[in-house]
């Protein structure tokens, strides 16, 4: 039998030891320090509906719809409702499309996209605003971009590296693998943290041994067999302090974003927007950096209007020291600047997520082009292959195909 021992029990360790798991020849030991699996994926279930804490929507792909179909989540795709998109300037108005199909539209209306994307290709260490400032111009990428990129990886395009974060977009060999189900947008029916149990559940009756509550650091002699290390960037820092020292101290310096998420329920208006949600410029006196109104997202849950506010990055940094009555003030304030009027939520339920994301910065580029790792450790997670659930579901089946568990 070979060995593999993972290290983190987030989306990154589970899809890497659901890979080796699922392949005869293979004993699986998978250590996580809190005392549940999920890492940032997590769900309230609350007397209103349920909550997503964090993430909630994932762009579907091969290797996403496989873990889900092969541990029995059932997946739900977007609502039709939910292409249209809203930014805030000084109403809300409607944006039709998500970052993906916003790059190529203002790429010169989608043709020079599609014939000469290696042009539109970043230099190494570009920033995202010095790439729309040549690309696209400074007046699109301020109001549409900076938002709808501050969104989702909140930090700011002045500081996002635009390799890391429009490379792959804008790589002309970058494919995607046809999925059963036509959708873009899709998430577990039951929530994440149903995905996560079935998840749990697939790996345990495949024998794998699951350690929680049991933060694991590397000795020299465990990389007699393969390690993966799939913690956050930071965390991964003590964890390959004593057999990669170097590279313990890049990991530790890699800066790190915290977000805040509150979810409010309130009564149905005639007047609430439909659509995915809402992006907030950074001039608009608004500090979400968006709102996702989850019960037009996803057809599900609509007893009430279902709102998730999120809050933090390098936009509003504080809210993450705030208390829950000052956060609900905020959203308050902020709900009343998008709809006009104040409202009293019947209901909420807030998370505070520190160092929650790398900040992908040109110096996190620089690092993960001049990584070098010893043999038999690898890295896996969000700071390696970008932010989304899907991609780093991908990469799990990159490590086991390097590794001899393809298929
Ligand atoms: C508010 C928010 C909203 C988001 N929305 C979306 C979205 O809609 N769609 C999307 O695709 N992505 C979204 N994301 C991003 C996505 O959730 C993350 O990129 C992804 O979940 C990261 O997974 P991971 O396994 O790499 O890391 P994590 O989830 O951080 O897991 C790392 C795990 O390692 C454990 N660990 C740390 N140190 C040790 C140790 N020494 N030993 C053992 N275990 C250890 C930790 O306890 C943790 O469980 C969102 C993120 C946030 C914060």
């Amino acid at each position: 039998m070979a060995r593999v021992t993972v290290i983190g029990g987030g989306i990154a360790g589970l899809s890497c030891a659901f890979q080796f798991a699922r392949r005869p020849g293979w004993t699986v030991e998978l250590f996580e320090a809190a005392d549940r699996l999920g890492g940032l994926l997590q769900t309230a279930y609350t007397p209103w509906g349920m909550a997503e804490l964090a993430a909630r929507a994932v762009i579907h792909q091969a290797e996403w719809e496989d873990l889900c179909e092969t541990v029995g989540a059932k997946i739900l795709p977007a609502s039709r409702h939910s292409r249209n998109r809203y930014i805030f300037r000084g109403r809300p108005r409607k944006m039709p499309l998500g970052v993906g199909e916003l790059v190529p539209i203002l790429t010169g209306a989608g043709r020079r996209f599609v014939t000469d994307r290696a042009a539109l290709r970043p230099y190494p260490g570009e920033t995202v605003a010095a790439w729309g400032d040549r690309q696209i111009g400074p007046g699109a990428t301020r109001y549409l971009l900076a938002p709808a990129l501050g969104g989702i990886y909140a930090g700011d395009v002045e500081r996002l590296s635009a390799s890391l974060i429009l490379g792959r977009m804008l790589d002309p060999k970058a494919k995607r693998t046809p999925t059963r189900l036509k959708a873009r947008t899709v998430t577990p029916e039951a929530g994440f943290s149903d995905l996560i149990k079935k998840t749990e559940a697939y790996l345990r009756a495949r024998r794998v041994a699951i350690h929680l509550g049991t933060p694991r650091r590397l000795a020299p002699e465990d990389l007699d067999h393969p390690c993966i290390v799939a913690t956050s960037a930071r965390q991964a820092a003590p964890v390959v302090e004593a057999v990669a020292p170097a590279l313990a101290d890049q990991l530790a310096r890699t800066e790190m974003l915290s977000l805040t998420v509150v979810c409010a329920w309130y009564p149905h208006d005639a007047k609430d927007l439909k659509g995915f949600g809402c992006l907030f410029p950074a001039d608009q006196g608004v500090r979400a950096l968006g709102v996702i109104f989850n019960d037009v997202l996803f057809p599900r849950d609509q007893s009430y209007r279902s709102e998730t506010w999120i809050y933090g990055g390098d936009r509003s940094p504080e809210t993450a020291q705030m208390d829950d009555p000052a956060l609900l003030d905020l959203v308050r304030a902020d709900r009343a600047r998008l709809t006009g009027t104040p409202a009293a939520p019947i209901g909420t339920a807030i998370q505070r997520w520190p160092d929650a994301v790398p900040y992908y910065t040109p110096a996190l580029e620089k690092f993960l082009a001049t990584l070098d790792l010893p043999p038999n450790l690898h890295l896996a997670g969000n700071y390696i292959v970008g932010i989304g659930l899907a991609k780093i579901v991908e990469h799990s089946t990159v490590i086991a195909a390097r590794l001899g568990a393809g298929t």
